[in-house]
């Protein structure tokens, strides 16, 4: 008793999910060094509860208060609370995996506590960017993305002393999703099953859509642009259909540096908890005499039109990327239904977007404004 703890503490608001699951999995793998002290879910009571009989974390968070007398019972070894910024204060990293809007306060709690922050919430950058921008200023704080692309240039900045004046451009790989290769007149006609069948990545349906319409791509371009500080002129996305190579940077000397591994996000997981050492456990390493190929080609963007609309809506800045994706959920949500046709998406969106004047959000509010502006813009032009 009373000997020093020196595994990382480690804190997973959202542990329910894919993300959530995954991280668990990298503890499991390195019990030496990596400790669970706080868990957070929305409604899954029974998982949470599970999850911490077998890591026994100090701290578990529950969305409904009316849950919290059977976790606590439960859980007798934990804290039960239901403020999700409560795993922040016991860990030393943080990984934001809750899905939505939701998960922005745990992100804006960890910058300001300066501690690292393992960040798949994709709220925190698409549309509250810059909001979240002077926050990582906090000492200590360091956000490190558990994505795969973003992962992959997080790596690649870290063969230059000098990213700001050595890098000339990100080149973001996609999948293509399920239509790659597909013209206009082919998608003309596609059903809702069709989009679903993503080829290498098992996700959700609205995001598989997004994959589908490259728009999840458009809003990685986003993302990167939040958190590398790079121009979205210097940006590129390639169609890379093994999903092998998860993201590359060129330098100004003409080089241009990789990373690759099978698709596994335990790796990007178990970087963002070892940052900035590396774990012992290796997932998704490549057979390299089991890969015969690696392809590369330019997205069609004529066809694949969000793409485009993503880089607009960067490129216009402030409260529109927030704007942008809320319209975006709206109309992929109406296409679920089967009320809109696949081209119809970009179709949409495009309208939605041509009424807005984005402004420079300082506050949560004004984002969480232009989000539901988006939703009811796109709510409306659907209903015509
Ligand atoms: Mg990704």
């Amino acid at each position: 008793m009373g000997q020093l703890d020196r595994r990382v503490a480690v804190a997973i608001a959202g542990s329910s999910g894919s993300i959530g699951t995954q991280t668990l999995d990298v503890v499991r793998a390195e019990p030496d060094h990596y400790r669970v002290v706080a868990l957070a879910v929305g409604s899954s009571i029974d998982t949470v509860i599970a999850q911490a009989l077998e890591f026994r974390p100090t701290h578990v968070v529950v969305g409904n208060a009316s849950d919290r007398a059977r976790v606590s019972e439960a859980l007798p070894f934990a804290t039960v609370s239901c403020e999700l910024t409560d795993v922040v204060e016991p860990a030393d990293v943080v990984v934001n995996a809750v899905v939505g809007f939701a998960g922005l306060p745990v992100t804006l709690e960890t910058l300001r506590a300066g501690k690292r922050l393992a960040l798949a919430n994709k709220e925190s950058l698409i549309a509250a960017g810059p909001v979240v921008a002077p926050l990582r200023d906090t000492p200590g704080a360091v956000i490190v993305p558990v994505d795969s692309e973003h992962c992959a240039i997080h790596q690649c900045l870290r063969s230059s002393d000098n990213p700001s004046r050595e890098v000339s451009r990100l080149v973001l790989t996609a999948s293509g999703g399920p239509f790659r290769g597909r013209t206009r007149n082919d998608l003309a006609t596609v059903t809702v099953e069709q989009a679903l069948a993503h080829p290498t990545w098992s996700m959700g349906p609205k995001i598989t859509v997004d994959s589908s319409t490259l728009m999840n791509k458009g809003l990685e371009v986003i993302e990167a642009h939040e958190l590398f500080g790079v121009d979205y002129d210097a940006i590129d996305v390639v169609v890379h259909p093994q999903s092998i190579v998860h993201s590359m940077v060129e330098f100004t000397d003409g080089s241009t540096i990789a990373q690759l591994s099978m698709p596994d996000m335990r790796l990007p997981i178990g970087y963002a908890l070892g940052y900035p050492g590396r774990i012992a456990t290796p997932f998704g390493a490549i057979n390299w005499a089991e890969v015969s190929r690696l392809d590369f080609s330019a997205p069609d963007i004529s066809t694949f039109r969000c793409l485009d609309l993503a880089f607009r809506a960067g490129r216009a800045g402030g409260t529109a990327p927030a704007f942008m994706s809320a319209a975006n959920e709206i109309v992929v949500e109406a296409f679920l239904r089967g009320e809109v046709t696949w081209l119809q998406i970009a179709d949409t969106i495009e309208t939605v977007m041509d009424s807005y004047s984005p402004v420079h959000p300082t506050s949560v509010e004004e984002i969480l404004e232009a989000d539901s502006a988006g939703r009811r813009a796109a709510a409306k032009v659907l209903s015509r």
